[in-house]
């Protein structure tokens, strides 16, 4: 497991929040501002600096028709350093009330960041309760890449995919994917909905008012552009895999038919991917599908991947069950990171087909470097653009080359190290970082380690190489 230094959290403090903090309130602790950011090299203000949540217990309630959440925000931390004030990212919504250790505290707003001021400071290695109400109608934001994402409706009703940082529309916290934590998020709708989300349904209560609540529980970190709400009139389907994992699929009615055939393949690739990445790692599996039409794109949200409408492939069902492993479990350290999350799940697509007699995966690299799109038709996309380690900017961290050419990367070090090791690799990686997070810098260290091969090459060439690599 890995575990960020908090030397690298506690952020220098902006001297914007110094206005702040002027006096301390009393008692022995003189802490100092949390800084608002965390300095990503993409997304610099995404998260906070100066505590790490341990829990978020979320109570939303939430109605499709007029589109207004009413929040309770529960978030468990521990202090990093001395904290006079710390931060919450949070977009739009009006918050209501704020206390930390059961006090009233003061807060102010300035675009995404919440500060809280407790009535005292908050001691290094302290661990502390901050209860957030809030309301209003979430919006939607729009990325640097033109997609939406953030709380979206749909027909009849809502969804939360937050990546990179579209949680904070719905819930305010510590969002940038190093601060990872457990989950229990309960979703009270109308009569006739149900509220999907991530880990394991634990209960479902009928209100005497006629809503029903849905009291869902993630035992495992994560980070929070992995978590979602969705609410809406889906059918529910509930099953197994053969090795025990629980299995919870909600599908929109209209979806339902052309889904079926794809979403059962999922307990026979929940047990592939065991056997080729490890355990899967975590105690439930399953998916989500939309109402056709609501969203661009599918997400790996913890547990339950988000889909826009039926899968229309098992190779999509297979990516986002991939990310389980790999952006899910083994978490990017910044958003740079990204091509541990999307080389890797598009290799598992290659290796899911390679298993089952389809395209190998040397063909699937051949025919991107020749451009054959008999082969794949994303062979003559632009995956060459730019070196997928290092993006040229935010709108770029999705971009084709993070996928494709990241995928590369991991067959030239397969065609380098030899299938055994190679595999081993896979596997090994997983199982160092579970739960955990880890940057390219990490990765590249630990193949050449395990490996025992000099890849500085491919490195060069293939994962920061600027040039097209041939
Ligand atoms: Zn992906």
């Amino acid at each position: 497991m890995d575990h960020r230094s908090l030397s690298r959290l506690a952020a220098p403090a902006v001297a914007a929040l110094l206005a702040l903090t002027t006096g301390c309130t009393g008692g022995t602790v003189h802490g100092r501002p949390g800084a608002s950011g965390l300095r990503d090299p993409y997304f610099p203000k995404a998260g906070n600096g100066g505590y790490q949540v341990e829990h978020y217990g979320l109570d939303l309630d939430y109605d499709p028709a007029d589109g207004r959440l009413e929040g309770t925000a529960v978030i468990t931390a521990r202090a990093g350093q001395g904290l006079s004030s710390f931060n919450l990212d949070l977009s739009g919504l009006k918050v209501e009330e704020v206390t930390v250790q059961g006090e009233p505290a003061r807060f102010n707003r300035t675009g995404n960041e919440l500060t809280v001021r407790p009535a005292e400071d908050l001691e290094k290695g302290e661990a502390f309760r901050t209860e957030i109400e809030y309301s209003g109608r979430p919006k939607a934001l729009t990325d640097a890449d033109g997609t939406r994402e953030g709380w979206i409706t749909t027909g009849d009703g809502a969804v939360g995919v937050g990546e990179p940082v579209g949680s904070m529309t719905w819930f305010p916290g510590n969002h940038h994917p190093s601060d990872k934590a457990a989950y229990d998020i309960t979703i009270t709708v109308p009569k006739g909905y149900e509220a999907v989300s991530n880990g394991e349904l634990r209960a479902r209560t009928a209100q005497a008012d006629g809503s029903t609540s849905f009291a869902w529980h993630s035992p495992e970190p994560m980070a929070s552009y992995l978590a979602t709400a969705a609410v809406g009139k889906y059918r529910v389907e509930t099953g197994r895999t053969p090795s025990g994992v629980a299995l919870y699929n909600a599908v929109d009615p209209g979806e339902a038919e052309a889904s079926a055939g794809d979403l059962a393949r999922l307990p026979e690739m929940v047990e592939w991917g065991a056997g080729r990445f490890g355990p899967y790692p975590f105690g439930t599996a399953g998916a989500i599908v939309l109402p056709a039409g609501t969203l661009q794109y599918a997400l790996e949200t913890q547990t339950k991947p988000v889909f826009p409408g039926a899968p229309g492939s098992e190779e999509l069902v297979l990516h986002e069950l991939a990310h389980q492993w790999f952006g899910n479990s083994v978490s990017p350290k910044s958003w740079k990171d990204m091509w541990l999350n999307e080389g890797f799940a598009t290799y598992a697509e290659w290796l899911w087909a390679e298993d089952r007699g389809g395209t190998t995966a040397q063909q699937e690299f051949d025919a991107f470097l020749s451009g054959d799109t008999e082969v794949d038709e994303a062979a003559d996309s632009d995956w060459d653009a730019f070196p997928p380690a290092a993006p040229p900017g935010p709108e770029h961290i999705s971009g084709n080359p993070v996928y494709y050419r990241g995928a590369m990367v991991l067959h030239r070090i397969r065609q380098e190290a030899g299938d055994e090791k190679f595999f081993a690799l896979l596997r090994d990686w997983a199982a160092e970082h579970r739960h955990g997070n880890a940057s390219t810098a990490d990765f590249t260290a630990f193949a050449e380690e395990r490996t025992g091969h000099d890849l500085k090459k491919v490195w060069d060439v293939w994962l920061y190489g600027k040039a097209r690599p041939r």
